[in-house]
């Protein structure tokens, strides 16, 4: 047998659809529909490609000094990782572990986090939403375990947890657990827990520049929290992979922060055609759930999930539908331009 048992254990990640044959109006992994910021392609025009004879800096000091500047920590409580996936994966590494009892996270919410338990072996209870889909701090703080981890705003659904609910968990949680805050979409209307990680020390927030910063191709993520968690990941990564984040990619992701103003008006962009298409949803008939992200998660009565996607399929438009219940009426669209949310309207008028 070539493989270890472990290998055959593996319950891997199914990615949303990259698809190579044709073109299609892309609304199904929620990258952002504007480019990055132009200050990015003067930055590499410039590049001097003897650079990448060295190695790059292994820990992304430069880098994690901007992120650091910009979030009012220092730069001992940022860990910057190859895309805020592998940030996740060293957080399970780290923080989580089935001799303090199971890891908690919602029953509806990012499917690589049971990925994650299988590859590092680690139990967890996935708690139940409530009925209107918003998660309920108060069970996490009755089971406890050996950790939470949440997305916020949660995904697919799309919902943002309210600080306060997040004060009240992190306030009623043991201080030796570590509660992880996924924020990948919070830029578009969320409230982020950064504020609160100078009085949690136990409190880890991961970000990524692929939503909001528009680099899901660069693959960068970080993680904000106390220096005695960074500390760890940290480890983790020296015992992984000692450079996993290129010399370009740190180089492109400092030029980033530095155009906030750019990334402002993408993003006020996004939230109002976010706002006005799930309007004309709502007018069409459709349920949506409020969104506090760059995506929807919405459903119409009388189609599957996977009908509504086929159907836009066909006509060149890739949404996202899961097959799993309790969730398997809805289909979760990507805000694109205005343009191409009016297209898509006009596609569903026609079903
Ligand atoms: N968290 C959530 C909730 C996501 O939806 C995604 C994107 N699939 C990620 C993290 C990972 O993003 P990335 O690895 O591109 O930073």
């Amino acid at each position: 047998m070539m493989f270890s048992e472990r290998m055959k254990r593996l319950l891997s990640y199914t990615p949303g659809e990259q698809p190579q044959d044709r073109k299609y109006l892309k609304l199904n992994t929620n990258e952002n529909p504007y480019p990055p910021s132009p200050l990015i392609k003067s930055v590499l025009d410039r590049f001097d490609i003897e650079r990448l004879r060295l190695y790059p800096d292994p820990q992304c000091g430069r880098l994690r000094e901007k992120l650091s500047l910009r979030y009012g920590l220092s730069k001992n409580q940022v860990f910057v990782a190859n895309g805020s996936d592998e940030a996740l994966s060293f957080c399970f590494y780290a923080f989580f572990g089935s001799e303090k009892g199971k890891l908690l996270f919602p029953q509806i919410t990012y499917s690589f986090f049971p990925v994650y338990c299988s590859f590092y072996n680690i139990a967890y209870d996935a708690v139940p939403l409530n009925d209107d889909f918003t998660i309920d701090v108060g069970k996490y703080v009755e089971k406890i375990g050996c950790g939470v981890i949440l997305p916020n705003p949660n995904a697919p659904t799309g919902i943002g947890l309210p600080l306060e609910k997040l004060a009240y968990l992190l306030d009623n949680y043991p201080k030796e657990r570590v509660v992880v805050i996924d924020e990948a979409y919070v830029d578009f209307g969320a409230e982020s827990a950064v504020g609160l990680i100078h009085k949690y020390p136990n409190l880890a927030v991961v970000r990524t520049f692929s939503k909001s910063m528009g680099l899901a191709g660069l693959r960068l993520g970080f993680v904000l929290a106390s220096e005695t968690l960074v500390s760890a990941l940290f480890t983790v990564k020296d015992s992984f992979n000692s450079y996993p984040v290129d010399t370009l990619s740190q180089m492109i992701g400092e030029t980033a922060l530095s155009d906030e103003a750019y990334y402002r008006a993408i993003t006020k962009e996004i939230i109002s055609v976010r706002k006005d298409f799930s309007a004309a949803l709502l007018d069409l008939g459709w349920s949506v759930l409020p969104s506090s992200s760059n995506f929807i998660f919405t459903r119409k009565s009388g189609l599957s999930g996977e009908e509504i996607y086929s159907n836009l399929k066909k006509q060149g438009i890739l949404v996202r539908y899961f097959d799993l219940e309790p969730i398997k009426q809805f289909v979760r669209i990507t805000i694109g331009k205005k343009e191409d949310m009016q297209r898509v309207l006009k596609t569903i008028k026609e079903f």
